[in-house]
């Protein structure tokens, strides 16, 4: 099982450092939005960065990477169809990012929808999936359309029900929120916001998530249930396929106040 530890940026980043299986004491940053919460981790644990991922060009993603650059001098991997800082490797479907030394391997999987080439990371019985899937929810469609999305979120929702899905923020209890406006009779979304407002009010994550719980509770991930059908369909007045049941919900979120 891999080693993973949050480090809390901005209001509701979480930038992760994966531990080297080798050497706890060696991590890899990914998305590291904001240098300084990072410098402190590795500091306060006497931790050595390896490496840095990233899954997409957002700033709150990638506005650390220059100045950790300044310190650490660490290959950078991002996706080969944004403009990211760094002088990243550029990665797309079917690459793997090999960091032998830190006994790590990821495969890349191309997941646009929140930006046009958002890429997320697959190893160890883990996802790190950025902005694309969140617990409960998914990313707003900033640059690619519900169809995009809605293949992109199948793709991840294929992983094994085991994985551990690391996703950059903190939305857990407002996606449920939602989650049950859509299904109201879900009992797993109604369980797991009582025990996400709890973790939340300890000041604990509420990820990493599951892939068995978001094929649960993730309202995204269910456009093919009935539930979710219907709740669509009342909401647009008529009858919808797939992708724009998918779209439907993206765009009930949007609006959505809890
Ligand atoms: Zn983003």
């Amino acid at each position: 099982m891999l080693q993973v530890t949050p480090v809390r940026a901005f209001s509701d980043n979480y930038i992760w450092l994966i531990h080297s299986p080798r050497n706890s004491r060696r991590v890899v940053a990914v998305d590291p939005g904001d240098a300084a919460p990072v410098e402190q981790a590795l500091a306060n644990s006497k931790l050595e960065l390896g490496a840095i991922l990233l899954t997409h060009h957002h700033a709150d993603h990638v506005g650390g990477v220059a100045v950790l650059l300044h310190k650490h001098a660490v290959p950078v991997f991002g996706p080969a169809s944004e403009a990211v800082p760094g002088n990243p490797v550029r990665l797309r479907e079917g690459d793997a990012v090999a960091l032998n030394e830190l006994g790590l391997q990821f495969e890349v999987l191309d997941v646009p929808g929140h930006t046009a080439g958002h890429i997320a990371y697959v190893g160890h019985g883990a996802v790190f999936c950025g902005d694309t899937l969140f617990s409960a929810g998914c990313g707003r469609l900033f640059e690619g359309t519900a169809e995009q999305m809605a293949g992109s979120l199948a793709k991840l929702a294929s992983l094994p029900d085991d994985t551990s899905v690391y996703c950059a923020h903190e939305y857990t209890v407002s996606n449920l929120l939602f989650g049950l406006a859509v299904e109201p009779n879900n009992d797993e979304t109604r369980t797991y916001l009582e025990e996400c407002r709890s973790r939340r009010a300890q000041d604990k994550a509420t990820v990493p998530s599951s892939m068995r719980r978001e094929r649960n509770v993730n309202p995204f991930l269910r456009c093919h249930k009935e539930t979710v059908k219907q709740a669509a369909e009342a909401r647009a007045g008529r009858g919808l396929n797939r992708t724009e049941i998918f779209a439907v919900i993206r765009q009930w979120k949007d609006g959505f106040r809890a």
